[in-house]
């Protein structure tokens, strides 16, 4: 079942959509040839916690850390860790979710660190685009799969890979509510409502669609080892159109 946020919960969830921004907005600072994903973390969870916030990922069916780091081939569900140091060149796709007053924000996107491929850029950019595709339909009146498509027709264009198994989510109360939401068209015809709120997220690859998971149970990885990038934000449905929630706002700061 998909449940319509009330006012008064769309208003925590913007504040915890704050709080995930300001973590992104140091992670874009922070993200450089030498540092180690544990050191993000660490920023990560200052913010978090100094925002009076709880990180939601921290515990999360066991993970161990604040945020996700995926490097390059590297999906989601990347662990931090002191050994895993940034290098120029690659990429990092870094997840957050931050609970504040009981509502979830969550957003992810991929930094480049230092100077990257031309390749990798337009990687980037694109799965961007895609995100926002997929946003300008989180309106009420479409349907679901108007999201889905929307995102599916950018990464198509390209002849990229989309990922799968893994795709958007209602978030609320928890980080994982009703809906599901693809990554690609499968005619879902869910009518979308003002007052939901999806996170709306394309994890996009420069080679195929298959991924696997690796050996620590977490990280997720492409099968042909080529990059992946993954955009997301927490998107409220109004009358007024789109909203995003996983910004920052005057109002909080
Ligand atoms: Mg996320
Ligand atoms: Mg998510």
């Amino acid at each position: 079942m998909i449940n319509k946020k009330s006012r008064d919960e769309i208003k925590r969830m913007k504040h915890a959509g704050h709080i995930v921004a300001l973590v992104h907005k140091a992670m874009k600072d922070a993200v450089k040839p030498g540092i180690s994903t544990k050191d993000l973390d660490d920023i990560a969870m200052d913010i978090i916690k100094s925002n009076k916030a709880i990180p939601t990922f921290l515990n999360y069916n066991g993970f161990p850390a604040s945020i996700c780091t995926s490097i390059d081939e590297n999906v989601v569900h990347g662990i931090p860790s002191k050994n895993t140091i940034l290098e120029e060149g690659s990429i990092i796709s870094i997840d957050v979710g931050a609970t504040y007053g009981g509502m979830v924000g969550d957003s992810a996107w991929t930094y480049p660190v230092g100077n990257i491929s031309e390749e990798k850029q337009k990687l980037l950019k694109v799965t961007e685009e895609a995100l926002f595709a997929g946003i300008e339909q989180m309106k009420p009146g479409n349907v679901l799969d108007d999201i889905s498509g929307a995102i599916e027709a950018v990464a198509n264009r390209e002849k990229y890979g989309i990922v799968r198994q893994y795709g958007g989510h209602g978030v609320g109360h928890a980080m994982h509510e009703d809906p599901f939401l693809y990554n690609y068209s499968v005619g879902d015809r869910t009518l979308i409502k003002a007052g939901y709120v999806i996170a709306i997220e394309p994890m996009i690859n420069l080679g195929c669609d298959d991924v696997e998971s690796l050996s620590d149970g977490w990280t997720v990885r492409t099968k042909d080892g080529k990059a992946s990038a993954h955009f997301e934000h927490t998107v409220l449905a109004t009358d007024k159109g789109p909203e995003l929630m996983t910004i920052i706002r005057e109002e909080f700061l």
